[in-house]
């Protein structure tokens, strides 16, 4: 029988709510599909910052390394400086740990009313580039008190970061309708995302038969909202992924639906699987927070860890719970937390 380590991050807010909830679901899944897992809790986040001046503890790194996977909730508190959670833990794991796919999936969910007119089944996958780009924290605060103050961040994109993302999502797409949109700003980005689009279209002349085609940031926005049934694999970048995941999810009815996993395709570190939205502070400790995309995230570390068919299980009982109506308030339901994940696990 096999078993899974995985570490445990709640984190902060909403996360201490989901991530039991989601555990139970993979608990559950384990024992119905004969495999086992054995898990450790970190109270890592701002919290932890509060009472320690850091997120995780010095030798943090270096214990995740020892588990399968990282089951993680979100980090961020009211109250803490809001420029550390992501440069002290979520850019941290995510770059030190080579997870250079941000995988987020975009569909509709049986029995959930989204926000568009059009009813066309919506099904893609946003693959956000996860450790350069706008995000690499490269930059300075010069003068800043002045008048002549300013404040500067660095984009870079990297032929090795631009292909390795590219391939990985190439075939992805081969996996799926074989379609694959890059987004990009290239017509006023004229150095980085013109060489990003041009590193992306020499990869894309190694899989002749994907079809491939590029589109401007603004107008993907657009047409995330009026013709979402275009898409099926989307490429783009840190900045511009972490915006369209979360218009993704106000395209599947909340938030609270979106599932994801930052990803180490070569599998030499463990990989990180969290929802794609953040630690909701306005509605924590109150049992009412959506734990649909806590849910999915654990199928989506599954199956990475080699557990498709508990993937898939976690999946269609997902389906049959939200076609039930056990929907959260964010939703127009009346289910809390507990109550949906408990629904899910009846449903496996
Ligand atoms: P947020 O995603 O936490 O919340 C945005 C809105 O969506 C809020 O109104 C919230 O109530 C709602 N929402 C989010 N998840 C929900 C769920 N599961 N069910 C129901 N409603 C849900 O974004 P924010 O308010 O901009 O940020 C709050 C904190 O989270 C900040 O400290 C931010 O830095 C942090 N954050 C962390 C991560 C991460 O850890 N990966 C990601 C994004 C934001
Ligand atoms: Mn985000």
């Amino acid at each position: 029988m096999s078993n899974y380590k995985i570490a445990v991050v709640p984190g902060d807010g909403i996360g201490q709510e989901i991530v039991p909830e989601g555990l139970k679901v993979i608990e559950a899944v384990a024992k119905k599909h004969n495999f086992t897992i054995e898990t450790e809790s970190f109270d890592w986040g701002a919290g932890y910052y509060l009472r320690n001046e850091k997120f995780l503890p010095d030798n943090g790194l270096e214990t995740l390394k020892n588990f399968d996977a990282v089951y993680f909730g979100a980090v961020g508190l009211p109250g803490v400086d809001d420029t550390l959670p992501a440069k002290d833990y979520t850019f941290k794991v995510r770059t030190s740990f080579n997870q250079y796919v941000n995988y987020r999936p975009v569909r509709s969910y049986p029995g959930v009313p989204g926000p568009l007119r059009s009813e066309k089944e919506i099904d893609f996958v946003i693959v956000r580039e996860n450790t350069e780009g706008e995000f690499v924290q490269v930059g300075g605060q010069y003068l800043p008190d002045s008048e002549n103050g300013m404040g500067v961040d660095t984009s870079i994109f990297t032929r090795k970061g631009i292909e390795r993302v590219a391939h990985y999502a190439f075939k992805l797409a081969r996996t799926r309708r074989k379609k694959l949109t890059h987004i990009t700003k290239s017509n006023t980005l004229i150095n980085s995302l013109a060489y990003w689009d041009r590193v992306i279209k020499e990869v894309a002349e190694e899989y002749p038969d994907v079809e491939h085609d590029q589109m401007y940031i603004d107008n993907s926005t657009a047409m995330f909202v009026l013709k979402p049934e275009i898409f099926d694999v989307v490429l783009t970048t840190n900045l511009f992924g972490d915006i369209l995941s979360d218009l993704g999810g106000a395209v599947m009815g909340s938030l609270g639906l979106g599932g994801s996993g930052n990803i180490n395709p070569e599998k030499e570190f463990p990989s990180m699987f969290e929802p794609i939205h953040g630690s909701a502070p306005d509605i924590a400790g109150q049992n009412i927070a959506n734990p649909y995309g806590q849910i999915w995230s654990a199928a989506i570390m599954l199956d990475h860890i080699g557990e498709t068919e508990a993937a898939n299980n976690i999946m269609q009982a997902i389906d049959k719970t939200t076609k039930q109506g056990v929907l959260t308030v964010d939703l127009g339901g009346n289910a809390n937390t507990s109550e949906v994940a408990d629904a899910v696990i009846t449903n496996l």
